[in-house]
Parts: structure tokens; C-alpha cells; sequence
């Protein structure tokens, strides 16, 4: 059998029908019951072309004449534009037209299609590709639009790499200026704002990327995580040698979730300096604490490690028992940090490290026992230098208050391990890494369709949906 599908056209000057595809039908073999893909990108692309044409017909039309005199523009001549869609890159002919005598003019000619072609490529496929490649990397993306699309030549990783840069850069284009401060008024205003929310509580954290050009070195890249106490949490990240305004950045989050500058923010982050400097002069009521979710991520190390040590060590031909206390000696350090008690953790981290350094000292020659005693020298200073941001996490705990933004995985993970990928082909610039970020985490925040609606009212809209759902 056969299947002729058509397309009809209504308006003003009447109807007209184009033959799109013509599917020819057996009934023999599971294979060829339904459309094929390659049929269904056959008759996408046709549907896209037809349509296409004839909407760039009556945009035309609509504009052939002078508004001031009406007589018919003169044709000067045209030339072909690519339009890029998610069904096919259209060839369009975009006619030249010569200015009206009539009025005064800058320039002899004219293309009247510039008004409408504001971009080469439709907001539907930059929207797509953008989000594609912003979860799985470019060429994944690219290979992902070749199989489902009727997009009929091959499409470059780099060229999706371009698409979403552009869009980033758009993004970014739109961001508020840096200030120092973003802390307005003084606490007399801030007294007389509406009673504050619940507060709101952010996590920062630093990971690192590795740099294209110099295969050697990484830098760094700053991700966080806020959550209010109701709502949708929001990701955000940021490549610190490269953006020239992370406070504008992470105050337009908090901003978007509702920040009132009488509510109280807590910030929980791994303690390092970088990350410090980004949350100070956002909120005169914020908190900063280590985040809980880091020090028992290094403790759990040290505790991994621990299980290895020898169970004892001879000292001048005696034996001295060695892993047992270790293990227990961790056990209790974890236990002052909990509670808050830095002085005690101190106290029994020397201890340990006097007992690990006797160790090494002794005949015993052991890689593990070194290995603890570097790690616990570590943890010695980042403790020490995360002092004043150590708080009672059991009294907070108990008083259902948050103390990690982390429980099932680091926001790093989240928002950069999974797309910046440590394999060798995986390289970065901090500019590459930094945009890829901001598309990153606006899918990641389900915000990328609004942006997009705020630049083109009618993408996709309610009619959308709703044509959707009766599918
Ligand atoms: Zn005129």
C-alpha cells in the first residue's frame, strides 16, 4: 500500500496543497511496521521547508511596499542565507531591495529578511543543543542531533561548543555589574523589612579542571549549591581566574530564591580562602561555618587508611600495639569536632600524630604508617586554620538545622565531575569551562527554557504544552 502524506495551506488567498512524502507499505516483517526514522526526517524536513518558505513569503508580502508611498520596492537581486533548525538547515534566498526615493536614506539597498533572521540558526535548536551538551559532552550532542534530526550534513562538536558559548555569552552579557559590597541600607531598614523567611543555606566549594594548553597544571573552579528551607535549591559555578564578577553571580541566585537582607544565610564551605572571599559583603545576617559534609569526608579517609596500619609496632625490641588505638584515637577526634570542641580534636590530633611518628621512627618501616601521619599533619592544619568556623554540628543537628550540603554527593560531583570529565581528551580553558558552567547549571536549575522565553516571548508556550500532553 501506499501513504501520501500532504501538506495544506490556509489563508487569505486561499488554499493550496504540496505533496510532502510518499511511503510506500508491506504488511510482511515487524521491521516495517510504522514510519521509519528515516522516513519521519524525510517528512520533517519537507513539513519544515514548506512551512519555512511560505512564511518568509507573507513576512514579505506584507512589507513590498513603501509605508510612506506605497509603491512596490525594486529588486536589486539576492543572496542564499543558511537558517539552521532542529529540522534541517534551510537555504533561503534573501532578497536585496532598493530604498524608496521618497524619504531620505543611509543606505542605497536593503535586506528586508535581517528584521526576521536576527540569528542563524532558530532558538528551538540553540535551546537544544545548549541543554544537550550542557548534560553530555559535544560530541555525544552532536552524534545525539545526526541520529534523531533531519539535519542533513554532519554537525561538528565544535560547532554545538559555538552555539552554546554564544548563548552563554548572551547570558552573561545580561548579568548585573560587580559591586564590593551588595549589602544596601543599614540595619535600621533591614529591621523594618517584612518578617525574613527561613534562612537560607549555601554551599561553596572548590574542584579543579584540567587546563588544555598546559596539560600539567589545573585550575580552579568554584561550584556551590543554595537551598532555602522552601523551595528548589539552585546550583551555581563559576571559573575564578576567569569571571570578573562572582558576588554579582552568586547574589542573583539568592537574589532569584527570594534573599531578603534581614534573613539569615548560612554558608558552608571546605574552608579555602578563594572560596571564603565570595560570601563575604552579601548579607549583613550570614553565617560562616565549615561544612560538616568535609571534615568527615577527610575522616572517613583517615580512617580508611588507619585500617591498613600494621596492629603493632616494636620499639626497642618491644611491641606496642598500633592500629587498635589509632582507630579509636580517629573515633574520638570525629567525636570533638561534632560536638565543636576544636581544643580537645587538637589535643588528641598531636597525640596521634606523637604516636604515628614513634611508629615511623621505630623499626618499623611500614608506607601506610608515613602515609597516615602525612595525611594527619593535613588535617592537623586544615583544622587549625578552620577554627573559627567550626560550630557544635550535634547541637545544631538536633535543633534541625543544616551542617552539610552534601549528604549523598559533593556539589562538585554534581555540577562539575560529571560533564568535566578526568579523561585525557577532556581538556579545558577557564573561558570554555567558565560558560559551560553557566549553561550547566541553568539546565541543571531548570532555567534555561525561561531565559530563552524572556528572549523569545512566544517559545514555547502554554499551546506547546498542551499539544504535548494531548500526544
Ligand atoms: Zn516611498
Amino acid at each position: 500500500m501506499k501513504f501520501k502524506i500532504q501538506l495544506t495551506t490556509q489563508d487569505e488567498t486561499g488554499e493550496a496543497t504540496h505533496e510532502l512524502v510518499c511511503l510506500e507499505r508491506t504488511t510482511e516483517g515487524l521491521e516495517v511496521i510504522g514510519i521509519s526514522l528515516a522516513e519521519a526526517k524525510t517528512l520533517l524536513a519537507n513539513l519544515q521547508k514548506q512551512v519555512v518558505e511560505q512564511q518568509i513569503a507573507t513576512f514579505l508580502s506584507n512589507r513590498q511596499q513603501c509605508p510612506h508611498c506605497t509603491q512596490a520596492f525594486r529588486h536589486k537581486g539576492q543572496h542564499p542565507v543558511v537558517f539552521r533548525t532542529l529540522f534541517g538547515n534551510l537555504k533561503i534566498l534573501s532578497p536585496r531591495w532598493f530604498q524608496c526615493n521618497c524619504q531620505p536614506h543611509k543606505t542605497r539597498t536593503f535586506s528586508p529578511l535581517v528584521d526576521l533572521f536576527t540569528d542563524h540558526c532558530s532558538p528551538e535548536r540553540l535551546y537544544l543543543e545548549t541543554k544537550w551538551s550542557s548534560l553530555v559532552s559535544f560530541d555525544l550532542a552532536a552524534q545525539l542531533f545526526e541520529d534523531v534530526l533531519p539535519i542533513e550534513t554532519h554537525i561538528q562538536a565544535t560547532s554545538v561548543r559555538n552555539h552554546l558559548q554564544r548563548v552563554a555569552k548572551r547570558v552573561e552579557a545580561e548579568l548585573g555589574g560587580e559591586q564590593f559590597s551588595f549589602i544596601d541600607g543599614c540595619p535600621n531598614e533591614w529591621a523594618s523589612l517584612p518578617r525574613p523567611p527561613m534562612p537560607i543555606t549555601v554551599g561553596i566549594d572548590g574542584g579543579y579542571v584540567r587546563h588544555w594548553n598546559n596539560k600539567k597544571t589545573n585550575f580552579e573552579v568554584i561550584v556551590g549549591k543554595s537551598i532555602p528551607e522552601e523551595g528548589a535549591s539552585k546550583c551555581f559555578g563559576l571559573v575564578q581566574s576567569y569571571d570578573d564578577k562572582p558576588k554579582r553571580r552568586l547574589f542573583e541566585v539568592l537574589k532569584s530564591q527570594g534573599m531578603q537582607l534581614n534573613q539569615q544565610i548560612v554558608f558552608l564551605s571546605d574552608g579555602g580562602d578563594t572560596v571564603r572571599k565570595l560570601q563575604l559583603y552579601l548579607n549583613p545576617e550570614a553565617e560562616h561555618l565549615l561544612d560538616w559534609f568535609h571534615v568527615t569526608m577527610r575522616l572517613t579517609v583517615l580512617n580508611q587508611t588507619a585500617k591498613g596500619l600494621p596492629i603493632t609496632f616494636e620499639d626497642d625490641d618491644k611491641k606496642h600495639e598500633l592500629r587498635e588505638p589509632i582507630l579509636k584515637a580517629i573515633e574520638s577526634i570525629k567525636w570533638y569536632l561534632w560536638h565543636g570542641n576544636t581544643y580537645e580534636a587538637l589535643q588528641h590530633l598531636e597525640s596521634l600524630e606523637m604516636d604515628l611518628d614513634a611508629a615511623v621512627d621505630g623499626k618499623n618501616k611500614d608506607s601506610v604508617t608515613r602515609k597516615l601521619l602525612r595525611s594527619a599533619e593535613e588535617f592537623h592544619t586544615y583544622i587549625a586554620n578552620n577554627q573559627a568556623f567550626i560550630t557544635n554540628y550535634g547541637e545544631r543537628y538536633r535543633q534541625g538545622e543544616r551542617i552539610s550540603t552534601g549528604f549523598v554527593e559533593s556539589t562538585v560531583n554534581y555540577v562539575v565531575a560529571k560533564r568535566f570529565t578526568k579523561r585525557q581528551q577532556m581538556q579545558w580553558s577557564p573561558k570554555g569551562a567558565h560558560l559551560l558552567l553557566q549553561m550547566r547549571t541553568r539546565v541543571l536549575n531548570d532555567e534555561l527554557e525561561q531565559t530563552f522565553r524572556e528572549w523569545y516571548p512566544d517559545f514555547r508556550t502554554e499551546s506547546d504544552e498542551k499539544l504535548k500532553k494531548a500526544a
